[in-house]
Order: structure tokens, then C-alpha cells, then sequence
């Protein structure tokens, strides 16, 4: 349960009561509670268990799980309350014009929040007057909490208990068609409403089919006629039908549906590795079905609950009311209110979607969890702590309620793959496309070539211009695949060679058209675009790169005549700004779709026939182990959002590099090939899912600090590791947001104990910070790093 604690002076603070103990503090007196706030426990036990595994397994605090997990709401906010100091006597005289206001306030008032005095003095900066009456004596101060959280609620309408009976019904609606018509008329319009349904009258339904003002339905109520009442609903409500039939397996999925309960047999988890539009999704309806007809929950996770509006409006159709989101644009309102269905309408918290966070809800009884898109790098969480995998902390959760995992993909993690292939996962393969459509024909086009032959207009080839041509002709949809936003990345002055960097990062300035700016893709930071160049003054600025806004006005002047949209997180911000752009592209109002990797996210477009990738070698020469695999993944998927219903799609990859082995393994489709080679180069090189990787990360603002700090950290590391440590080394990008960032990487053999591994790295970590010049580094610990 929760309970508010008092820390400090004045805070109190919202925590969690996990375990009582008699042995009291050795060190510190302690306190007594403020108040429990619950009536029963919000959290389970086997949440809370699973909670202290993610803690012990990714090197953080519960309290950091426990921030995590719960609803902002339910942490209750402290507000300081103000009021008057009546054990003292105040001389008026001594008070300045701003005090004087808020002491006059009190006469009126036993209380003022800082936000009234806001609005009293009409000025932001109300502590210093505040604490100056504190002094004089004036004012007390005085914490109280709030809860965030408010139920949302719904005003009724009905008859008044009153005129239930024949009689006086009679009697009053004779009084009203005298004098009142328009009154009556509300009253008739009532008894239709209730006569044609069974549910209560909301008052909004009412004024809108009566066509009478609020002013009558108030007299109305005034008079004791009618009687309002509140209901409090859920803030989410479905929108599905939840009737929808559910689809008959083809026979190829049939056969994967049986093989994955088969392997469930004998497996607690199962990769299934099913091209793209293989119709995966509907053998995930079928095993939710059982799971249901058992009486079991179901967690379904995705990498990005917001970009999976399509899946969520299907899976609605299917389960309606049993389907429950947990969005991560939700408000915290609507967060809490999935969080208390869980606890208490399990009818309405049967098949739970979310992303990564809805592993840490209070589930009860977990029959599978699915993870769909399992290779995607964002189930990891990369800051703050807890810094886990949602798909490993996933497979644990399962076997804490002795539940399934499936792992769903088209182009599989090596790490899951590999799993397979050692007997410790099932493995079921689904070959073929739903309706038998064939795989995308990829071609790869040579860019070092159309340049020396002058086959280019802006960043197209003739050969893509030729498709996208014939595509749109046709009357196909086109998806363009860039994995830079903005216009251009980097602006260089042709004269003196300088390019506008971030101030508080080691990064160049994006420039960004739509809005004359430019912009650091890491802090945030935006200045308008200058017409000259700062160093020299010359207005010879130029652009190197592309993003994807150039490439949408390149798409323009190419077809003036389609329509051309750009996806990314430009154009996707607010609640409902990716639903809109999905739809309109969906009923065809967008010819050509421009976007960054969001287009890959399992998305089920019916008439896009043609894939343009603009530059596979940004992708491929990305400083990073996992490079290739991801550059496999990112293209095969965003290949694979073509031609999903009956024409065969097409696909173009322009590169420098055609012959590139990743570029062949993905243009005819050799998952295993790419498996084999890269699986190759982890064991030569030592990498995961061979080593497991342990990344240190030391921050700071000043340089030599960083350095010392990351130096000393090593040193005793290797003494431990010897040469499994790698660095201290600074990141491609070192400095972000003003913090000079050092990494250490520890590499973990195969045999050697994970868990003595971190006791080890504990107490190095001890011992650096209880060194006087180190504590002010910040040092982040992260296990199975990304
Ligand atoms: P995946 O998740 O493997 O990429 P989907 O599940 O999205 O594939 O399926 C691709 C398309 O085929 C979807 O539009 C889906 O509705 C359709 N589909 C899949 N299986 C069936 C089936 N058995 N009957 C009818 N349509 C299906
Ligand atoms: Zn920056």
C-alpha cells in the first residue's frame, strides 16, 4: 500500500510499503507515517517480485522499478498550503504593498495556495514576499497532499422519485401543458429515451434531442421534476465492435499455430519467425483466444504502443471491452484507471496491449505474453533506470505466473535466434505470404555509377524515378525510406569551411526548411537559420546530406501532381498526430509517404506496391556492433510493407556499396545467411548473444574530471577482468547536453558467473564513489547495453 511519509522539514513524499519489520533504525530516529493512502494493496505480489528481479538483474534501485511502473498519478504531489499566523499580533504599517495584499486575502480566506498569491500579486516570483511574511511571522506555511488522480465524471438524468406513480405523473404533465410546453416537451423526450433503452440518460443526450437549452433542464430540476446524478466512467473506451469474426487460418498458418503449442509443450518460450505479412497477427488472435477461453489474461506488447493504431483498432474489433491500452500518450488519469481495472474489473483487463512499461503492471493471472517485433532495439530501456529489456524481463514475468512467451518476428534478434537454434526457445518458421502473394522483388541500385553517368536528379535515380513513375500511373501508393529527419544534417559555409554546431553538444546543426531553422537532435536546441555564416560573414552557406524534408521537396518537383506526405517525428507529435497521417494514407489521400524508420513498425498498408530506401550506407557504416544486423532488419522491414494483398511489390535499395553482403541477404530474402555470418563475427569478436556486455557510462561537465573519474574506474576494473575491459573511450558523439560522457565496456564470457560479475562491479562502484573528487560523476550502469 501507499503511505505518505514526511522527509525532511516540510516534504512529504509518496512510498511504498513492501514489507513491515520491528527492528528499528540504528542511525537516524525514525518518523511516523503521515498517512497510508490505500484501502488495499495497489501493487501484487508477483509484480513486486518481479519488479525485485528487474532491480537485481539490471543493477538499480526498486524505487527506480517502482518510478517506472506506477501511474504518475498515484505518486501524490505535496502542495504548500498558506495561512494566516493568528498567535501573533501584526502592525499593518510594517507591511510593504505586496504583503499587504496577501495579508488582506487572509481576512477573506482561511487559506491561499501558491497559486492564488500568483494571481493576487499578479507576478510569477511570489516566494521571496511569501518568506518574507514567514519571517515577519505572518504567514505559516504548511504541506498537504493531493491526489492526481481524478475519476472522470458523467452527469444522468431521470425522473424524480416523485411522480413514479400513474397519478402524479398525470396530474403534473397537465399542469406543464398549460403553462410550460417547452418544459413538457423535455419531459416527453425523457420518456422516449427511456422507453427505447434500457441505459440511463445522459444530460448532454437529453439537450441535444430535445433541442432545449441547459436553462430548462435546470429549472426543471429546480423544481424537483427531474433528478441529476453522476456515474463515473472510464476515460478509454473502445471503439470496436468486439463482434468482428475472427479470420479462418490458411492452411500454412494452421500448421504454425499447431507447431507453436506444440513447442509450448515443452517450451516456456517460442520464436516464431514468419516473413512479413505472413498474417502472424491473426495466429496472435487465435492463441489469444484460447488463453481467453481459459480464463487467463494476455499481455501483447509492441515496441511503440502510439504507432500501432491499426493492430489495436483490429484486435478491438475481435475482443472489444476485453481489450485494454496502455498507452504511452496516455494522460495519468487514464493510466491509473487501466492500472485499477486490473485490480478490480478483470473483465475489462483480459488482453492487455502496450509497450515495454505494461510488463509492470499488476497482472493476475498471465496465461501468454506475446512479443511482437521482438528484434526491435526500443523494448530496452535506455534512460533513465530501470534500463531493462522488455523482451528478457518478459520471459520472466511468464514464468512467474507459469504463462507462455512467443516471440513474434520477421527478421528475429540474433539473440532470440540463437536461442532457438540452441533448443532453449522453440522455433516455428511461417515461409510463405498470406495469400500466397510472392516476396518483394529487391533491386539494388549502384549510386557511385548514376552519378559518374549523370543518372541522378536531386538524390533519385532514374531507375527509381522510372518506378515511381509507372507505380503512381497505376494507381499504387510509394513508401520512401530516409533514416534522417530534417532537411539537411549538416550546413557548411563554402568560403571558410565552418558548420554551426550545437553549444551545449559535439554535434552539428540540423537544418530544418519547414521552419527556417536550425536544430540539435539531442538537446532540443533551435536557432533561426543565419543568412550568413558566423565565422566569416559570407553568405555562401551550403547543405550536405538529406533528410527526409528534402527529400519530400525533391518528391514535389518530381510529381507536382500526387500528393506527398512526410512521416516522422516532425510530423507525428501530439495525441492523435500519427492516427491522422496513417489514415489519410490509408484512404489514399497520400500518393507518395516519406518517413524515417517509424514506416517499419509492422505497419498493414493494402496498395503500396513500390519501396524506395534513398541510401542503404548510412545505415551499414553506423560505429556499432549490431550495425548490420539492424541494417538487415530496418530494410527487410520496411521492404516488406510492400505489395502485402495480390501484386507483387517492388523494391529499390540505392547504395554506393552493392555488393555488400547485407544488401545481397536482404535483396533475395536469406535471414539465415546474414544469421551465420554475423553470428561469426560476434564469436570472433566477442559480442553478444556469445559475451554478454556490461556498459559503464561516467558523465560529466568538465573534461579532465571525466577522464580521471573514467580512468580510475578502469584501472581497478581491469585488475578484475583483465583484458574483457574495453576503454575508457569517448562515444562518437561525447559531450550531450553539456556532460562529457566516458564509456567502459566489460565483456562477460560464456562461463563466468553473471552474478559475481555484478557483485564485482558493485563494489568497484562503491569504493570509486566514496573517493572525494568522483562524487559529483555520474556513473550509469548498464547491463545487456544497446
Ligand atoms: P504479419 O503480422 O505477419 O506481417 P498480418 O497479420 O498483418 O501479417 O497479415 C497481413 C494481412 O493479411 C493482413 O491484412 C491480414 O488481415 C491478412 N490476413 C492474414 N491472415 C489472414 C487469414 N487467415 N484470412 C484473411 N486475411 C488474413
Ligand atoms: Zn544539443
Amino acid at each position: 500500500m501507499r503511505v505518505a511519509v514526511p522527509f525532511g522539514k516540510s516534504k512529504i513524499y509518496t512510498a511504498l510499503a513492501y514489507k513491515i519489520h520491528n527492528i528499528p533504525p540504528t542511525a537516524y530516529e525514525a518518523k511516523t507515517i503521515h498517512q497510508i493512502l490505500d484501502e488495499s494493496p495497489v501493487i501484487t505480489s508477483k509484480q513486486l517480485s518481479h519488479w525485485k528481479w528487474i532491480a537485481s538483474y539490471y543493477m538499480c534501485s526498486v524505487g527506480e522499478v517502482m518510478r517506472a511502473a506506477m501511474p504518475n498519478a498515484f505518486i501524490l504531489e505535496s502542495e504548500t498550503i498558506i495561512s494566516k499566523n493568528e498567535s501573533t499580533e501584526i502592525d499593518e504599517q510594517s507591511l510593504k504593498d505586496d504583503e499587504f495584499l496577501i495579508y488582506e486575502a487572509l481576512q477573506y480566506q482561511s487559506s491561499l495556495k501558491i497559486q492564488d498569491v500568483v494571481s493576487i500579486l499578479d507576478k510569477k516570483r511570489v516566494l521571496p514576499v511569501i518568506n518574507n511574511l514567514v519571517e515577519k511571522r505572518v504567514l505559516n506555511l504548511q504541506e498537504e497532499l493531493y491526489e492526481k488522480y481524478q475519476p472522470k465524471l458523467v452527469r444522468y438524468i431521470k425522473l424524480h422519485n416523485d411522480y413514479k406513480s400513474e397519478e402524479s405523473l398525470q396530474g403534473l404533465l397537465e399542469v406543464l401543458n398549460k403553462r410550460a410546453t417547452k418544459q413538457r416537451e423535455v419531459l416527453l423526450t425523457l420518456f422516449t429515451l427511456t422507453a427505447s433503452s434500457k441505459e440511463p440518460v445522459k444530460v448532454s443526450e437529453l439537450v441535444k434531442k430535445s433541442e432545449a437549452s441547459s436553462t430548462i433542464i435546470k429549472t426543471l430540476i429546480d423544481k424537483g421534476i427531474l433528478e441529476d446524478y453522476h456515474i463515473q466512467t472510464d476515460r478509454v473506451q473502445f471503439e470496436g465492435e468486439g463482434n468482428s469474426r475472427v479470420k479462418i487460418l490458411t492452411e500454412a498458418q494452421q500448421v504454425a499455430f499447431d507447431s507453436i503449442k506444440n513447442e509450448f509443450e515443452t517450451k516456456s518460450v517460442t520464436l516464431l519467425h514468419g516473413v512479413t505479412s505472413s498474417g502472424k497477427t491473426e495466429i496472435y488472435v487465435q492463441l489469444i483466444k484460447e488463453q481467453l477461453k481459459k480464463g487467463k489474461q494476455v499481455l501483447y506488447l509492441l515496441p511503440e504502443i502510439a504507432l500501432t493504431t491499426q493492430l489495436v483498432q483490429r484486435l478491438q474489433d475481435y475482443f472489444g471491452e476485453k481489450v485494454a491500452v496502455f498507452h504511452s500518450r496516455y494522460s495519468g488519469n487514464e493510466r491509473v484507471e487501466v492500472w485499477n481495472n486490473m485490480l478490480h474489473n478483470p473483465e475489462k483487463a483480459e488482453i492487455i496491449i502496450g509497450a515495454r512499461s505494461s510488463l509492470l503492471l499488476p497482472f493476475k493471472n498471465l496465461g501468454l505474453i506475446i512479443v511482437d517485433e521482438e528484434h526491435e532495439q526500443s523494448y530496452k530501456q535506455f534512460d533513465p533506470a530501470p534500463r531493462y529489456h522488455a523482451r528478457d524481463a518478459a520471459v520472466v514475468l511468464a514464468n512467474l505466473h507459469g504463462a507462455k512467451t512467443l516471440l513474434g518476428s520477421a527478421t528475429p534478434s540474433l539473440e532470440s535466434y540463437f536461442n532457438a537454434s540452441q533448443g532453449k526457445y522453440g522455433l516455428v518458421e511461417l515461409n510463405t505470404r498470406f495469400n500466397n502473394v510472392l516476396m518483394p522483388d529487391i533491386e539494388l541500385v549502384d549510386l557511385a555509377d548514376k552519378y559518374k553517368r549523370k543518372r541522378m536528379k536531386g538524390h533519385f535515380s532514374d531507375r527509381m524515378i522510372v518506378e515511381m513513375t509507372e507505380t503512381l500511373e497505376e494507381g499504387f501508393q510509394i513508401i520512401l525510406f530516409q533514416n534522417r529527419r530534417g532537411y539537411s544534417p549538416i550546413i557548411e559555409c563554402t568560403t571558410c569551411g565552418h558548420s554551426p554546431q550545437c553549444p551545449s553538444c559535439d554535434v552539428s546543426l540540423t537544418y530544418h526548411q519547414y521552419k527556417n531553422q536550425l536544430r540539435c537532435h539531442y538537446c532540443g536546441y533551435h536557432t533561426a537559420m543565419p543568412k550568413s555564416c558566423e565565422a566569416c560573414g559570407n553568405p555562401t552557406l551550403d547543405t550536405k546530406g538529406f533528410g527526409t524534408e528534402q527529400i519530400e521537396e525533391e518528391v514535389k518537383e518530381l510529381f507536382p501532381n500526387h500528393n506527398v506526405a512526410r512521416m516522422d517525428l516532425d510530423t507525428t507529435r501530439g495525441k492523435y498526430g500519427f492516427e491522422k497521417l496513417i489514415t489519410r494514407f490509408e484512404q489514399k489521400e497520400i500518393d507518395v509517404l516519406v518517413g524515417t524508420q517509424m514506416l517499419t513498425k509492422g505497419l498493414d498498408f493494402r496498395h503500396v506496391k513500390l519501396v524506395g530506401i534513398l541510401n542503404a550506407d548510412n545505415l551499414l557504416n553506423f560505429p556499432d556492433f549490431r550495425a548490420h544486423e539492424r541494417s538487415y532488419q530496418l530494410m527487410a522491414q520496411v521492404s516488406g510493407r510492400a505489395g502485402r494483398t495480390d501484386v507483387r511489390g517492388k523494391v529499390l535499395i540505392q547504395t554506393y556499396n552493392p555488393h555488400h553482403n547485407i544488401l545481397q541477404q536482404v535483396s533475395v530474402n536469406a535471414y539465415k545467411d546474414m544469421f551465420a555470418e554475423q553470428m561469426n563475427d560476434r564469436y570472433n569478436f566477442k559480442y553478444p548473444p556469445i559475451y554478454r556486455l556490461v556498459k559503464i557510462t561516467l558523465k560529466h561537465k568538465d573534461y579532465n574530471r571525466v577522464n580521471t573519474a573514467a580512468d580510475w574506474y578502469a584501472k581497478s576494473l581491469k585488475q578484475v577482468f583483465k583484458t574483457n575491459v574495453l576503454g575508457p573511450e569517448f562515444p562518437p558523439i561525447s559531450r550531450i547536453r553539456n556532460l562529457y560522457n566516458k564509456n567502459i565496456l566489460i565483456k562477460i564470457p560464456p562461463n563466468q558467473s553473471l552474478l559475481k560479475t555484478k557483485e564485482a562491479i558493485r563494489k568497484i562502484d562503491n569504493s570509486f564513489n566514496a573517493v572525494k573528487d568522483f562524487r559529483s560523476v555520474r556513473v550509469i550502469l548498464n547491463v545487456d547495453s544497446y
